[in-house]
């Protein structure tokens, strides 16, 4: 692993500057103000006549970056990181003579950057060629922003008063290799039915809220974990205690993502709940792939899950898959691909892998593929995508992910699924419900959002959640001025 010596009079950037080496050197062990590092950078900042100069300097060469201050505190200190990362971004440009395809992003919501550029009154082309030219962004990752938004412009906008439902089952089967999400196995079943009491009653009191504050719910989603790990009777119990809020959204999406988790009465149990949504999640149709990575059931194991799930009358099945997994090349992806379009789902998410900390992967030490054979995966996907007349409609990207790449999911016409482009672009409300859920509120002015956290151990949320539906009343009936600032600037800015 490399280590970069950087000396900074603004340590708090430090892991800002860090997240544009990693584009460059992968895995770093960052030195602040330390000697000793491979490489050595220097990062100076100074105020001169209403303007922020801030330079960077490497090996001799050194770049600069300016902008007026704008007298604006958050405005003001979005540009200071985003110059410090755009200096960074030029000396490692510079020294390793390449262009990554994102460019200088490293953030996980870019299409947030063209929608800041159009609320400036700019058109989608004048935004699209601002970001481009700010950030260095590819013409390829720019016309798939463009599609994004050209479909999620067709689409309703969520309204003030609207809000989006989750509700969390943090427990799985087994563990994937690359998950990191909060579940524990199900393991012998014991903290299965206390947690289902626990969420009753937390759904109960977060009805109660809803009411109060007149707030109208807009998307549900069920996730996790996998929901329908839980054993049937139990799945239905929470479908049940969930009913109010399900039935007033216009679209109820459960994940029933691992094949190995269904069956024909949990299948029932969301049909009774009018739910409109699934995804049943294929990931490859390789299973040596599958059985590498943790997942313990097979790809014959999934088609059934999804001929069961359409012969029983779902007529919007989701299906994700990821390019980049421990073992796979193009040809393996595309096999995937040919697989999944006979079999016709609605809607479909294209991940890259990426190796999160939390991760058994990261545990395991892997080494993420490589970056072009992944780049072509991804570019696959989406040829497969408009194959099957679909559309992209939401992207997202993540830290350490194979050739920098994203996630992207594309729908049938009619079929994109509100809650993803809600949550990706950060347009609505979200009361969230269960063990580690985090529920958000947006505010009247632009970009101001405050969360509330559920507890993440399932024990401790099951003796504390009277406490977390009282974070979730405290959040909405915090004052304005009386919140702590929040802002989208880690996100929407960088
Ligand atoms: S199925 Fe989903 S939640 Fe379960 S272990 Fe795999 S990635 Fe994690």
């Amino acid at each position: 692993m490399k280590s970069v010596s950087l000396y900074t009079c603004a340590p708090q950037l430090s892991n800002d500057m860090a997240e544009v080496l990693r584009l460059y050197m992968g895995n770093i062990t960052l030195l602040v103000n330390e000697a000793g590092g491979d490489f050595c950078i220097t990062h100076t900042e100074e105020i001169k006549e209403n303007q922020r100069l801030v330079s960077a300097c490497m090996e001799g060469k050194t770049v600069q970056e300016s902008a007026d201050l704008t007298g604006d505190e958050v405005i003001d200190k979005r540009l200071r990181r985003r110059m410090a990362k755009l200096c960074i971004y030029s000396l490692m440009k510079a020294h390793f003579g390449f262009t990554p395809p994102w460019g200088s992003l490293t953030g996980i919501r870019p299409t947030r950057l063209v929608y800041a550029e159009m609320e400036k009154g700019r058109t989608l082309d004048e935004a699209s060629a601002q970001v481009q030219r700010i950030f260095d962004v590819s013409s390829e990752k720019l016309s798939v922003m463009r599609d994004i938004i050209t479909v999620q412009q067709t689409l309703p906008v969520p309204q003030q008063d609207e809000i989006d439902i989750y509700i969390g089952i943090p427990f799985c089967v087994s563990r994937c290799a690359y998950c990191s999400f909060l579940s524990g196995e199900v393991g012998n079943g014991k903290l299965l039915t206390p947690y289902v009491d626990a969420l009753e009653r937390e759904i109960q009191l977060s009805l109660r809220l809803l009411e109060e504050k007149q707030l109208r719910p807009r998307a549900f989603y069920m996730g996790g974990g996998t929901p329908t790990s839980l054993p049937a009777p139990l799945l239905a119990r929470v479908l049940t205690a969930a009913r109010p809020l399900m039935e007033r959204c216009s679209e109820v999406t459960v994940e029933a993502g691992r094949p190995d988790t269904i069956d024909r009465d949990k299948l029932q149990a969301l049909l009774d709940a009018r739910v409109t949504r699934i995804s049943v999640n294929p990931q490859t149709m390789h299973d040596e792939t599958l059985q590498r990575i943790g997942r313990h059931h097979t790809c014959k194991q999934t088609e059934d899950a999804y001929r069961l799930a359409r012969d029983m009358g779902f007529d919007h099945i989701n299906m994700d898959l990821i390019a980049g997994l421990p073992g796979e090349n193009l040809s393996m992806f595309r096999q995937t691909l040919d697989w999944l379009r006979d079999l016709s789902p609605e809607s479909m998410t294209v991940h890259t892998l990426s190796i999160k900390r939390a991760s058994l992967l990261h545990l395991w030490e892997a080494q993420l593929p490589d970056g072009d054979m992944v780049a072509d995966m991804v570019r696959a996907g989406a040829a497969a995508a408009k194959e099957m007349q679909m559309e992209p409609y939401y992207l997202y990207r993540q830290k350490y992910m194979a050739g920098n790449q994203e996630n992207v999911g594309y729908a049938l016409k009619d079929h994109a699924c509100l809650y993803n482009i809600d949550m990706m672009e950060e347009t609505a409300n979200v009361l969230a419900m269960g063990a580690g859920a985090a529920s958000k509120r947006l505010f009247d002015r632009k970009g101001f959002i405050k969360r509330a956290f559920n507890v993440s151990d399932i024990c401790q949320y099951i003796d504390r959640v009277e406490e977390m539906a009282q974070r979730k009343r405290e959040l909405w009936e915090m004052a304005e001025e009386d919140a702590k600032e929040e802002t989208k600037e880690g996100t929407v800015l960088s």
